[in-house]
């Protein structure tokens, strides 16, 4: 038995639970759990595993990895398909058989209509502490699926400004010069850099990057830094080197060390780690500059639109990120770019098995497809 069906069995889904039904795929051992409607007119949910592949190992401070297992769903109404996906890095504490429990646990068949958005995504959130990513993957293809029976793309339904989108940073993770320096080369097609700092050999990373390139760059620390005195010093320097903005330099806990470090330093301090949702505006407002927002975190569109004008209302700087994900749950948050003032939307560019189509980048800048939904059309496999 494969390790997927076991969890899948562990979890009680498989063979015997009424109103499942399990297909293996075999070529990519692939599996597929379907929650069928008991009305024929109703709301589908369909998920599966899937495992994206890194193009090159990616280090940060946490550590090193190769792959990020995702969980893709497809919410089926009236034969439209909305789709979405749950991208679930090791460090966030979701997984397949997280995910699997709680996407098991999601009954649309008693909404009758998609349209009733905030209802369902309210009962969706409500269902079970958590769970963000998971969460994500239903409220994504909600919005997929409703901005395709509306046949208008969600920046549409929003308001926003195509020609609005910034620049996306490309990532460089920890590495050595040599490599740092052919990852440069190779981001050549992106007006910014976002290099990943905090293991000790931060200015022999910047040192390698600037002997390739004068483009502007963000660095993010993912709390590798302890001393907030180091901090500002570093702070002065990185201005120096042409550095835009800092991100979650220190612990998501040091809110004192960070409120002193943003107070003083010369450069914006964003919030990551120490920023998930709604919830955290309160530990975050007068610590840090402004937020990274990201799909995986808050749970979705509609969580991350009301932060964008919350963090708006607070004088807040926002920046839209994400974690390695095809170009499902990429595109989708590329929706919001207009609304942003930096975005790091390459996670569907640093893996090398994208099922999906969707946004683009000429010179830098993200093209919004003008498709209905989130913008996607699934590849042929
Ligand atoms: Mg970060």
């Amino acid at each position: 038995m494969s390790s997927r069906r076991k969890f899948l069995t562990d979890c009680g889904v498989l063979a015997g639970s009424a109103g499942f039904s399990y297909l293996a795929l075999g070529r990519h051992d692939w599996a597929e759990i379907t929650k069928k409607s008991k009305k024929s007119s109703g709301l589908t949910l369909r998920f599966k595993p899937y495992e994206l592949h890194l193009k090159h190992v990616f280090t940060l401070a946490s550590g090193s990895r190769s792959t990020t297992p995702v969980m893709l769903t497809e919410l089926e109404f009236d034969n439209i398909v909305g789709y979405g996906e749950a991208s679930m890095p090791p460090y966030l504490g979701e997984n397949y058989e997280t995910a699997t429990s709680f996407l098991s646990k999601v009954d649309l068949t008693r909404f009758e209509s998609p349209f009733l958005m905030e209802d369902i995504l309210a009962y969706v959130d409500k269902l079970v502490p958590g769970n963000y990513a998971a969460k994500a993957s239903v409220d994504i293809a909600l919005h997929d699926l409703v901005g395709k029976l509306m046949k208008q793309p969600w920046y549409k339904i929003w308001g926003l400004n195509p020609d609005r989108t910034p620049n996306t940073s490309f990532t460089i993770g920890i590495d050595k010069p040599e490599v740092v320096k052919a990852k440069v080369r190779e981001a050549a097609p992106y007006r910014i850099l976002k290099v990943k700092l905090g293991q000790g050999n931060d200015k022999e990373m910047i040192e390698a990057v600037r002997s390739e390139t004068d483009k502007p760059i963000c660095v993010d620390i993912n709390q590798g830094w302890t001393d907030r005195k180091m901090a500002l010093e570093m702070s002065y320097w990185l201005k120096d080197q042409g550095v835009v903005f800092i991100e979650q330099p220190m612990s998501k806990t040091s809110s004192e060390d960070t409120a002193w470090l943003t107070q003083n330093s010369p450069l914006p301090i964003i919030a990551d780690e120490a920023f998930q949702t709604i919830s955290d505006f309160s530990k975050v407002q007068g610590v840090y500059s402004g937020i990274n927002i990201k799909l995986m975190k808050c749970g979705g569109l509609r969580s991350a639109y009301i932060m964008i004008k919350m963090a708006r209302a607070l004088g807040m700087k926002v920046m839209i990120g994400c974690m390695t994900e095809t170009s499902c749950a990429v595109t989708a948050a590329a929706q919001l770019s207009p609304l942003v003032d930096w975005a790091d939307l390459d996670g569907n560019l640093l893996i090398d098995n994208d099922i999906f189509t969707g946004v683009t980048i000429n010179d830098g800048k993200i093209i919004l497809p003008d498709r209905p939904g989130i913008g996607i059309i699934k590849n042929k496999t």
